[in-house]
């Protein structure tokens, strides 16, 4: 299934996606229900309860305006850092070339307020210069948790994902480099878009797709998910550990190479750009960057 939260006659519904993508058609869901977004649908699936019927006909997706499938998630988005090889090599060669760190046997985890989530289309705003003139893109294939738990060891962990969507984690890297942790430099206000959808995962192998980035159409962004450092399962392992994963948490996943820190020189986002995130199997998320 694909699920999608959208705005339509000016109330938020939640529906299904064809296949094709032309069209969603809504579910009966309560107008309380619905507001929660596809967190309406997880929270049925997590204690194995089926889906309203349709409330109505299929509506053509161009008549639709699509929300974040998770508006605004229940707690922090969980968020994994420098987490594929040539993303790290990228780094060693650039902004860390001074430093003999190694790479690190545990994974980088961060988190981005729930505020700070966007919808497909939504825009970017620049803080403007007195906070960040060093705006960056990070495309990431992010984890949406079905069935909670703690202390999920690898062998079940994928048993806990309830499906898939893309997050471009947006970050303000001059704030990020000053901070020992980095929610400050991550959580700006609109600095998480999320979308088109959610992808349940009988339908999509998160653990081998393709994740690309274009910004202004030039691809800067390309990998394959074996590429990761940590993989899913000892992500979700290494976030459970003490702490219960609840359904509808959002783990996002880490970003490939060719982030514009990466480049030499850096390239920043600027006013007028428009970032592009594609994963095989979900599908696009594009937003403008705009000065706030
Ligand atoms: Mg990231």
């Amino acid at each position: 299934m694909r699920i999608a939260t959208f705005q339509h006659q000016g109330r938020r519904q939640v529906g299904l996606v064809a296949a094709d993508g032309s069209s969603v058609t809504p579910l009966a869901f309560t107008a309380e229900e619905a507001a929660r977004g596809a967190l309406a649908v997880v929270d049925l699936a997590s204690v194995g309860r089926a889906l309203p019927p349709a409330a109505g006909p299929a509506l053509p997706l161009a008549e639709v305006r699509l929300e974040a499938p998770i508006p605004r998630p229940r707690r922090n988005v969980w968020c994994v850092g420098r987490n594929y090889h040539a993303h790290a090599k990228e780094l060693r060669e650039t902004v860390f070339k001074n430093s003999n760190a190694d790479p690190q046997a545990w994974p980088i985890v961060f988190t981005k307020v729930p505020e700070c989530v966007i919808a497909p289309g939504a825009p970017v705003r620049l803080p403007g210069a007195a906070v960040s003139t060093q705006i960056d893109y990070e495309a990431e294939l992010a984890v949406v948790i079905g069935r909670g738990g703690r202390n999920i060891g690898r062998a079940e962990a994928m048993s806990h994902v309830w499906g898939y969507t893309i997050v471009n984690d947006v970050t303000a890297r001059d704030v990020q480099m000053r901070h020992q942790q980095w929610d400050l430099g991550k959580s700006f206000d609109t600095f998480c878009p999320m979308g088109p959808w959610i992808v349940t995962a009988d339908e999509l192998d998160g653990t081998d797709t393709r994740v690309r980035c274009w910004v202004n159409g030039e691809l800067r962004q390309d990998a394959r998910t074996p590429d990761l450092i940590f993989d899913l399962p000892t992500l979700i392992e290494t976030c459970s550990r003490g702490i219960t994963l609840l359904p509808g948490d959002v783990i996002a996943t880490g970003t490939p190479a060719g982030v514009g820190m990466g480049l030499n020189p850096p390239v920043w986002l600027r006013h007028g750009d428009t970032v592009r995130i594609e994963i095989d199997g979900i599908g696009v998320l594009e937003n403008p960057v705009i000065d706030a």
